[in-house]
């Protein structure tokens, strides 16, 4: 991480506390709860962090990294728009993505999401993390996974709750609280092994799989269970047989157990454009087929 200066970049960012509205609560994480706010006239997002966890250090941590945060522009990462930091509060303000996560939009199952809408989502996702890995230093998000992936109003993703990996706990038999996913961890970082970019690729292959399946990943299993699974037996989320075997294989290559083998973010977006490309033609060609009355119809 770049050294930030903390007293000048503070105030790039510091939001105050009266100048915010919080309303209605919209979700509750790990880290506190997400409320929906009013901040001079916009609606934003207002997670407010449970204090009570935090020591000084992990305060002026959370500064640290909420000033890089304010850094990083991209249409698929979501927008940070501030933060309040006194000691009576930690709170992080960000746009407001209505669908709210990809979690909930998959699980919800009111509209079945078609291929083509499916590989527009992953690309968003491959290109919004493919920007954090890219960034100088690279920035290695540590807990993606599909709550953390947040939908706009016309369905494009974005990538959210990166970069408070200090604030949070590194890996998962670290964690105090006992309160990580380790669903969506990548086997090294369940073994308490460092974690670096290729974690990400593996946490990015468990969600094209809930692309895929609209299922909750090791739902069977409680968090110690798919530890030993996958951490220690090698054991991988079974692939149902109907898949796309490019959209297969784009999976399996995130969840290699060497590291290094995985693919990197720009790589899979080149692989999802083509599998873009192969479903663009497909759908033409039902579309030519189909009589001319059925098109006006539907
Ligand atoms: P964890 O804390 O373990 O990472 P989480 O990602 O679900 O879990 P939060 O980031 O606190 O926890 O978010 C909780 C929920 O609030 C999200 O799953 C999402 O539904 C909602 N949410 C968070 N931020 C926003 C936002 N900017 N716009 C809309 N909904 C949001």
């Amino acid at each position: 991480m770049n050294k930030v200066d903390t007293n000048s970049d503070c105030l790039e960012y510091e939001i105050l506390w009266d100048d915010l509205t919080v309303g209605e609560e919209i979700g509750q994480g790990s880290c506190g709860t997400v409320c929906r706010g009013l901040w001079f006239g916009s609606v934003v997002a207002v997670k407010v962090f449970s204090k009570v966890e935090y020591s000084e250090e992990a305060i002026q941590s959370f500064r640290q990294e909420v000033a890089l945060m304010k850094r990083l522009r991209h249409p698929n990462v979501l927008l940070f728009m501030g933060a309040v930091t006194s000691p009576q509060r930690l709170c992080m303000v960000s746009e407001l993505l209505p669908r709210g996560s990809l979690f909930q939009l998959l699980q919800r199952k009111t509209s079945k999401l078609d291929w083509r809408r499916r590989i527009l989502m992953a690309l968003d996702i491959a290109r919004g993390m493919n920007y954090l890995h890219c960034f100088s230093p690279p920035i290695v998000h540590r807990d993606l996974k599909s709550s953390n992936l947040l939908v706009d109003r016309n369905l494009t993703v974005k990538v959210a709750d990166f970069g408070l990996s200090r604030v949070k706990h590194e890996t998962y038999l670290t964690t105090k609280s006992g309160k990580g996913t380790p669903q969506w961890m990548a086997p090294e970082v369940l073994r308490n092994e460092s974690a670096d970019e290729k974690s990400d690729i593996y946490s990015f292959g468990v969600v094209l799989w809930e692309l895929a399946t609209e299922k909750i990943p090791w739902e069977t299993l409680n968090s110690m269970q798919v530890i030993g699974a996958v951490g220690f037996m090698n054991q991988r989320l079974e692939i149902p047989k109907d898949i796309d075997p490019l959209w297969i294989s784009l999976m399996e290559s995130c969840w290699h157990n060497d590291a290094k083998l995985r693919p990197t973010f720009q790589e899979l977006t080149e692989r999802l454009r083509e599998l873009q490309r192969k479903y663009t033609i497909q759908f033409q060609s039902t579309r030519a087929a189909l009589p001319e009355n059925y098109l006006l119809k539907g």
